[in-house]
């Protein structure tokens, strides 16, 4: 990340690590943690509850960012346990954020997950539909709302994708950009990424979770 970010002539303290623990053990984590590593990314709410809930105590400057989908119905979840919730889509999930946050008095900051490639397989916002979404989340949360997130296509060059995606926070004066993965995070901080979400460069493969069990989700599933 700081030879890429000096490469690219940026400040490498002005791009962020979140280190995606999804389907990792506990134990991973607190290595992660024992090393330095603050900024964590889970995919389930539920999965990232029984994580991370009792570490919080000890660790005071953990933050956690959910990157998966998110049925409405655990929105309330999301905005209770999320520091961030990178996955924000839709009008209604927008409305159930809302409410929860209303509720609690709490709101995480917000990215907008914007569906880059135009994938019928993949969240978040449609582009066409990107600006008019981004301005009502924009009304609703002000500057709760922080910034995009995306997933290039598998297996095109993302550097298309990833340019669009920072015109479109540029165009709404939106400072935060979530893109780059384990493979192709030096070229999203070329483009301007200020946060790359790197799972399987951190943690090794993913345990491979048995069919059947809580943890056999597709990546980005529902969570
Ligand atoms: C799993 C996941 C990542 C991390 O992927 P790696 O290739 O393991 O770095 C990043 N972002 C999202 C949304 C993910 O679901």
């Amino acid at each position: 990340m700081r030879e890429a970010a000096l490469a690219a002539g940026r400040a490498p303290d002005a791009i962020e690590l979140v280190a995606v623990s999804k389907f990792q053990p506990r134990e991973a984590v607190l290595e992660a943690l024992a090393a330095g590593q603050t900024v964590f990314g889970e995919n389930r709410v539920q999965e990232a509850n029984g994580k991370f809930a009792d570490l919080r105590a000890d660790h005071p400057a953990l933050r956690l960012h959910l990157i998966g989908a998110i049925q409405t119905n655990k929105a309330g979840d999301a905005v209770r346990i999320a520091d961030r919730i990178e996955t924000l889509d839709r009008p209604r999930l927008a409305d159930a954020i809302e409410t929860a946050a209303g509720r609690q008095g709490r709101l995480p900051s917000l990215l907008v997950q914007v569906n880059i490639g135009e994938e019928p397989q993949k969240a978040g916002v449609a582009p066409v539909e990107a600006d008019a979404f981004i301005e009502d989340c924009q009304r609703r949360f002000g500057a709760a709302l922080a910034g995009l997130m995306a997933i290039p296509p598998n297996g095109l060059d993302p550097a298309p994708f990833f340019s669009r995606l920072a015109a479109m926070a540029a165009a709404h004066g939106l400072p935060e950009l979530s893109m780059g993965m384990s493979d192709d995070f030096p070229l999203a901080i070329r483009h301007g990424a200020t946060s790359v979400r790197v799972g399987s460069a951190i943690f090794g493969a993913r345990p491979e979770p048995t069919p059947g069990s809580a943890l056999h989700m597709p990546r980005n599933a529902i969570a």
